[in-house]
């Protein structure tokens, strides 16, 4: 039996959306193949509220969490770390040879403007990856305060994994001036896992220019000059496309401040109801508007909640992340879910737990 995903990615993908990936097959060097790709960019685009080309990706988003470390740093890389995922950037670029040093918090403190402006006024520094919404804690990083402060620095890039925010919370690109923002499908777009997206600024694209190769695969020269022909340097996830390109028409259709506006109304439900029965995770004032990690303030049996939840009720939450799994629990409300299943959860949750 399938379970309705309440998960932090993958995410429940809509039926008529699935239904894109039966889309006969296409040739990658064909015409259909880059009006597919055309019509996509400025879908892309405009969620994105930039005019800077957005790149596609075939992989999960830890390809483009690489892509943008091997391509954009050319002197030295601060990775800010307050959770599993922005810890994972720092060992990817580690991984990579990339110099770099993390800056890491405890995870349920949020990363401050002036934290990043301390770190960077030494100079070390051309490049600095930041995770927006940590989807291991639920912590939503002040993004536009942190761009202002790295935006003081003209030659320090930003590079945003805004992996469970993107197409769940707004994101002013270029407004902000984010030189890399990249987000896999599977979470707030709620789309099949597969593909991941990217928007790379102009200077970027120049540094990636320069720096020396670093990956074949994820070179963003290689990419950038595919995509003005409105194609990918090697064979793409074809079917995913077609269902990335229906679901943007929907978001479209829905329109984009209804649908962050839906996101924040599904998040402040959680929110209370966790305040009410548990506590939030991490500190107040950074809670996320697509995810909700609840403090087992109850000591509940996490894992039982979450087998109960499937077995009986066909829906899934998550159990907390890597150190702090047991002790939280996580409740995505993201992509197409909408506020009635949200109300429906908390009240079985009620019932499961007889609070
Ligand atoms: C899910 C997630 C990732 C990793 O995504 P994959 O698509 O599994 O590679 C990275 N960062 C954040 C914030 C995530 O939520």
């Amino acid at each position: 039996m399938f379970k309705r995903l309440l998960t932090p990615g993958p995410t429940q993908v809509r039926p008529e959306i699935l239904k894109e990936l039966a889309t006969p097959q296409i040739h990658h060097r064909a015409p259909e193949f880059s009006e597919l790709y055309g019509a996509i960019q400025p879908k892309l685009q405009q969620l994105l509220y930039t005019e800077n080309p957005v790149l596609l990706f075939t992989s999960s988003s830890t390809g483009a969490m690489e892509a943008a470390v091997t391509n954009l740093v050319a002197k030295r890389c601060l990775n800010l770390v307050n959770g599993a995922f922005s810890k994972r950037w720092h060992e990817i670029t580690v991984g990579n040879g990339v110099p770099c040093d993390a800056y890491e918090l405890p995870w349920n403190v949020a990363v401050k403007p002036e934290m990043v402006d301390e770190q960077l006024a030494a100079g070390a520094y051309d490049a600095v990856t930041l995770v927006f919404n940590e989807t291991s804690t639920g912590m939503m990083n002040p993004l536009r305060e942190i761009a202002e402060v790295v935006a003081g620095y003209p030659d320090v890039f930003l590079l945003v994994d805004a992996v469970s925010g993107m197409a769940g919370a707004k994101i002013e690109t270029d407004a902000w001036k984010l030189d890399f923002v990249l987000a896999g499908v599977q979470k707030a777009f709620a789309l099949p896992a597969g593909l991941a997206v990217a928007a790379v600024s102009e200077r970027a694209l120049a540094r990636a220019n320069d720096v020396p190769p670093r990956s074949y695969y994820f070179s963003l020269p290689k990419m950038h000059k595919s995509h003005l022909k409105n194609q990918t340097p090697s064979t793409p996830a074809i079917p995913h496309m077609y269902a990335l390109d229906a679901q943007l028409d929907d978001m479209l259709a829905e329109g984009l401040e209804a649908r962050f506006a839906r996101h924040a109304k599904m998040a402040g439900i959680v929110q209370a109801w966790s305040k009410r029965h548990f506590d939030i995770y991490p500190e107040n004032g950074y809670w996320s508007q697509t995810l909700t990690c609840i403090e087992n303030t109850r000591g509940i049996d996490v894992a039982a909640l979450i087998k109960t939840l499937a077995d009986d009720y066909n829906v899934r939450i998550s159990n907390g992340y890597g150190d702090i799994k047991g002790k939280t629990f996580r409740i995505a409300h993201m992509g197409d879910t909408q506020v009635d299943e949200i109300e429906g959860l908390l009240k079985v949750i009620e019932t499961v737990l007889e609070l």
